[in-house]
């Protein structure tokens, strides 16, 4: 299943415009607030998909009866790039137990080996799970990561919460993610570049986060 938040007209247009844009995207306090306020919007449309439960709550005056989610969903990011979108999300699940898995991609144009090289991760067994990395180009590091994080458990669900997803990318996942997972993504781009960059996409998310690195 796929979700792609650009399919309605709503304000997360907006921030996803400006992600892109050449021109405001070297704002780099407003690129890290506009991933943020994506991973806000997103952690609410994956919400939808959570058990609930009964609580009563008692007010100043009386008794309220609402649904409550009846587990947090276990977030794991990718660093550096997923780190703004991650916070998003941390701000509307913030009971969450999190974790963290550092990864890069040793570049070269004949193909794209994914190193993962730190893991701190809660246990993920039977618990819902939403990965996130915002670039969804090959699809690698993000098989990479479930694979590693499979080594702790099996979770109920992986949910996969990028930002600008590659069809390349989405494939990958489709071949070679066998457990039940859905993705969820603000835009679907048009193709890799022979740099493995999402084109049109915005550049390197986690340069434009925190500065171009060695
Ligand atoms: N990672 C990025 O930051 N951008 C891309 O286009 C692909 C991977």
């Amino acid at each position: 299943m796929i979700f792609n938040l650009s399919a309605q007209n709503t304000i997360a247009n907006q921030f996803v415009s400006e992600l892109r844009d050449k021109d405001i995207q070297v704002d780099r306090a407003k690129f890290r607030r506009n991933m943020k306020r994506l991973g806000q919007i997103m952690a609410y449309e994956i919400s939808k998909k959570l058990d609930f439960r009964d609580e009563i709550i008692t007010t100043p005056l009386g008794h309220s009866s609402i649904q409550l989610p009846s587990a947090y969903p276990v977030l794991l990011t990718v660093m550096r790039a997923g780190i703004p979108y991650f916070d998003g999300f941390l701000d509307f699940f913030d009971r969450s137990d999190c974790g963290f898995i550092g990864a890069y991609r040793e570049e070269s144009t004949e193909e794209i080996v994914v190193h993962l090289e730190y893991v701190a991760a809660p246990h993920i067994n039977n618990r819902q799970v939403i990965l996130i990395d915002p670039m969804l180009a090959t699809g690698k590091s993000i098989v990479r990561a479930v694979q590693t994080l499979l080594k702790r458990g099996s979770p109920s669900h992986i949910y996969i919460a990028t930002l600008v997803a590659a069809p390349e990318g989405i494939e990958y996942i489709k071949e070679n993610l066998d457990l039940p997972h859905s993705l969820y993504t603000c835009a679907v781009d048009e193709n890799l570049n022979h740099q493995f960059y999402i084109v049109p996409g915005l550049g390197d998310a986690g340069d434009l986060s925190f500065g171009i690195k060695l």
